[in-house]
């Protein structure tokens, strides 16, 4: 489907209908937040009724956006026509409690995921947008809404975390042009960095004194990994939250192709893994064998098991796609 096609059959559904539910994936990151809020604003001005629900309260960091509701605030359950799912490459980055609200809807997938496996009536899948902030950026415009306020915080949120602060390849001239046309409606650049990523928890730092010290590169140099283990939490008083950019540490290491962070998670035997690659190496196709995605150069998977099985397995499986 054509990227014109299926944002015009988007604004389609946004016109036809009434009301709606935007959700997006567990551990929300700052695309998932910002660009659910900023098709909030976008629908409201459209006088839609729109609810948004996702399985776990906005991050303290991202709270200055908004509140959303979580399932066991519903006093019964949602009533909408269409459900608008962001950031999400799969129903399986869905948590039980959001999906059993979604049966006979109609579901419209926006997302910039490679590995998007189109699991709407409708899907607008862009992996050339920096984030989905950038594709809702674009619905504004081609609806001819104005953009308030509120909305631009929300989309320059989800733009400026999901490009890493602008560094990121997804950054190109159209991300700073977008970032621009924000920044016009009122938005304090060192204002929402400071919200975002001037706010860290004692017991966060602590927590990553501790993931660094189980920092390893392997003997070619070109893998390096850290890990999170549940007793580090219990030990620091910080939550798997605080963990999100840990494996940027690694990331950072001269020479270093491929980086890896595994986390042990709230699910017992579930490890959550996070991969950056700094060159060619596709980690979207490595999380693939494990059933994970996102992007060529930064992708996720959960894997039964514990640390010390997964962490071997998976060094193993990055070993073979770097040969
Ligand atoms: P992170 O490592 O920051 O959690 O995620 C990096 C990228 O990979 C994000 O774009 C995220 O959506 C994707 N990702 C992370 N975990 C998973 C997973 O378990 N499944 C899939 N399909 N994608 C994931
Ligand atoms: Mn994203």
């Amino acid at each position: 489907m054509s990227r014109g096609r299926s944002i015009s059959e988007i604004i389609g559904i946004i016109n036809k209908y009434d009301s709606f539910l935007i959700t997006s994936h567990i551990n929300p990151d700052g695309d998932a937040i910002g660009s659910q809020f900023a098709l909030k604003s976008l629908l409201e001005q459209k006088k839609k009724r729109v609810t948004v629900v996702n399985a776990e309260p906005v991050p303290s960091a991202y709270g200055f956006l908004g509140k959303w509701i979580c399932p066991g605030e519903l006093k019964q359950k949602p009533d909408f026509e269409v459900a608008i799912i962001l950031d999400s490459s799969n129903l399986s980055r869905l948590p039980e409690v959001v999906l059993s609200l979604l049966l006979d809807k109609i579901l419209v997938n926006i997302d910039h995921h490679i590995s998007n496996e189109k699991f709407g009536r409708l899907n607008w899948v862009d992996p050339e947008a920096s984030a989905v902030g950038e594709m809702i950026y674009r619905l504004y415009g081609k609806m001819d809404c104005k953009i308030s306020r509120d909305g631009a915080l929300a989309l320059y949120v989800a733009i400026l975390t999901d490009t890493g602060l602008f560094r990121y390849t997804n950054t190109d001239s159209t991300t700073h042009d977008i970032a621009s046309e924000l920044l016009k409606i009122g938005i304090d650049p060192h204002w929402v960095a400071e919200r975002i990523y001037g706010v860290n928890t004692l017991a966060s730092m602590k927590l990553l004194a501790l993931a660094l010290s189980t920092i390893k590169v392997s003997d070619n140099g070109r893998i390096g990994w850290l890990c999170v283990r549940s007793d580090m939490l219990k030990k620091t008083g910080a939550s798997f939250q605080d963990t999100g950019d840990f494996v940027n540490y690694a990331r950072s290491i001269r020479g270093l192709e491929v980086a890896i962070f595994f986390s042990e998670t709230e699910t017992k035997d579930e490890i959550k893994i996070s991969f950056r690659s700094k060159g060619k190496t596709d980690v979207n196709a490595i999380a693939k064998n494990f059933q994970g995605g996102g992007h060529p150069q930064a992708s996720g998977c959960r894997i039964k098991g514990k640390l010390d099985e997964v962490i071997p397995m998976v060094i193993a499986e990055v070993q073979k796609a770097l040969r």
